[in-house]
């Protein structure tokens, strides 16, 4: 047997070994079919309200990124229009299994031709709802379950095929093609599955292979390895679990260089369910609060008590702790809808960010009148994304006062939370002195593909989509001295605090505070105890 070498993407980093699993493309059951069109219209009409309430369910039992996207897919088939195409061929006599194929096939085929990485990374999750639908016209059962430990090997996973495996076993994700900002890629990130994309076709001569060892942190893997190979590949993977160990024994400390110096560790959250079972001694606070997760759910615009009530559940989480919630996010890689403008030519140069709150101001004030009330149950920063004049902050601050005001006069608890702004925007860190803020944090994910003009979601010129880049650090350290002139805190948001290969470079820019989610403080604190001074 001679070891199959193949180079992909990483997606999600770490080191796997384990029994190959072959991911079955869905099975094509047969039906009976009635040949009434009035009967296939009313078993489709059934399938896909099952679909949905199985998901619904589904939602009810998972947390955080996974009942987000699992609430993508419900409102998915709760869009009207999907299904439309496929009552209509039901009408011309097609029979409802097949008429669904071959409308959501259709509709795969748009999105695999999308020029936008948004779209192509979420083929998988209409593969999915198309399958599930599929399964219910059929009455097939769909959990072939995938066994816990194995390396998962195929042309795509879908989600609920990932939120079905146990994961705490160990493996890995190796797939042909695949998308590093898929649905199940973020997942995979938060829960440590080593996953590898882009390997190209997975074609195997007799039968598939028995055995992988998965390198997500080079986009590696190798199929029946030779002794030898699994042998040192293993010495690796002990060596890596040792410096993971001694990371862990160390999450709880503060982070200090190795020349003493304190940096300040905070925690990125997409949702409150991200803090469950998280200790809260980890950190010194959160540094960044992506409040889209409040405003994707199907059921419409989130109310006032609706957002005081998550907002306050991560003040009491923090314990004392400084917390910094970001307001509305949208546009851009995270398309809302009702909110954000569809078909924008380039949606990250568009009305994103505090852009599209300032002019939807019937919902900014909804979250800012929040915001404030629960500024009462601790200590809040509140921040805005992709402030590029300060005339944007200047609104907002009017806008704000406004609302404490209305609050008050209606004898409404609440307090003014410092105002600062995300630098993301390369006008703003070169002009952060100008902007009448209370702190800065880098977003350095924007920030970053905004200086390289390469995009943060199209694997093509992920090589130029580098924070490392001189001309990004030069941004960064740039913020970190206007920080310093007005006497504001700087802090970096961006995945790049959590990538411990720019920690040093990072630092080195005067940076004493970085936020990362909480899967990654260990090895970031274990990082910065190397640097010196
Ligand atoms: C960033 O741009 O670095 C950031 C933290 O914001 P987001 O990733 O949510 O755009
Ligand atoms: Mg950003």
């Amino acid at each position: 047997m001679t070891e199959i070498h193949l180079t992909g993407r990483a997606a999600s980093p770490g080191l796997a070994i384990g029994p190959v699993t072959v991911l079955a493309a869905a099975a094509v059951e047969s039906r009976r079919v009635t040949g009434d069109p009035a009967q296939e219209t009313a078993a489709l009409k059934a399938a896909i309200e099952g679909a949905t309430a199985e998901l619904a369910e589904l939602v009810e039992a998972e947390q955080g990124d996974a009942a987000d996207i699992l609430e993508f897919q419900v409102t998915m088939l709760e869009d009207d229009a999907l299904a439309e195409g496929a009552f209509d061929a039901i009408a011309a006599g097609t029979a409802a299994d097949q008429a669904w194929r071959s409308a959501l096939d259709a509709e795969i085929a748009g999105y695999r031709a999308a020029e936008d990485e948004y779209f192509r990374a979420r083929i998988a999750d209409l593969v999915d709802i198309r399958d599930r639908v599929i399964a219910r016209l059929n009455g097939a059962d769909r959990s072939a379950a995938i066994p816990g430990g194995s390396v998962v090997a195929g042309d795509d996973i879908s989600p609920s095929a990932f939120l079905a495996a146990d994961w705490r076993r160990g493996g890995a994700i190796v797939l042909a093609a695949g998308s590093s900002s898929s649905h199940v890629a973020m997942l995979a990130r938060a829960r440590g599955t080593p996953m590898v994309v882009g390997l190209g076709p997975l074609s195997w001569e007799e039968r598939p292979p028995a055995l992988a060892l998965v390198d997500g942190d080079a986009g590696t893997v190798i199929f029946d390895p030779q002794p030898e190979t699994r042998r040192l590949f293993e010495q690796r993977m002990n060596a890596a679990n040792d410096v993971r160990a001694i990371a862990d024994a160390g999450r709880a400390k503060p982070a200090l260089t190795a020349g003493g110096r304190r940096i300040t560790v905070l925690l990125n959250i997409a949702a409150p369910e991200d803090l469950a079972g998280v200790d809260p001694a980890i950190c010194d606070g959160i540094g960044l609060v992506r409040t889209e997760f409040l405003f994707g759910a199907s059921q419409g615009l989130p109310d006032e008590e609706t957002q005081y009530a998550a907002y306050r559940r991560i003040l009491d989480w923090a314990e004392g702790r400084s917390v910094t919630i970001r307001t509305l996010d949208a546009g851009g890689d995270k398309p809302i809808a009702g909110l954000t403008i569809d078909g924008e030519s380039n949606p990250f140069l568009g009305l994103r960010g505090i852009r599209l709150s300032l002019s939807r101001p019937e919902v900014f004030r909804l979250q800012l009148r929040a915001l404030a009330r629960a500024a009462v149950h601790g200590p809040l920063k509140v921040m805005l994304p992709m402030v590029a004049v300060p005339s944007e902050l200047d609104h907002s601050a009017m806008l704000l006062d406004a609302e404490i005001a209305a609050l008050r006069a209606d004898g409404i608890v609440c307090a003014r939370p410092p105002l600062g702004i995300m630098v993301e925007v390369p006008a703003a860190a070169l002009r952060a002195e100008d902007f009448d803020a209370a702190f800065y944090s880098i977003g350095s994910n924007d920030l970053t593909q905004y200086t390289m003009a390469a995009a943060r979601d199209i694997g093509a010129v992920a090589d130029l989509n580098d924070t490392g880049n001189p001309a990004v650090l030069a941004l960064i350290a740039r913020t970190v001295e206007a920080g310093r002139a007005r006497g504001v805190e700087v802090s970096l948001c961006g995945d790049a605090a959590a990538d411990t290969r720019l920690t040093k470079a990072l630092l080195a820019t005067g940076l004493t505070t970085l936020s990362v989610s909480p899967v990654a403080v260990a090895r970031l604190k274990a990082t910065i105890a190397t640097v010196s001074p």
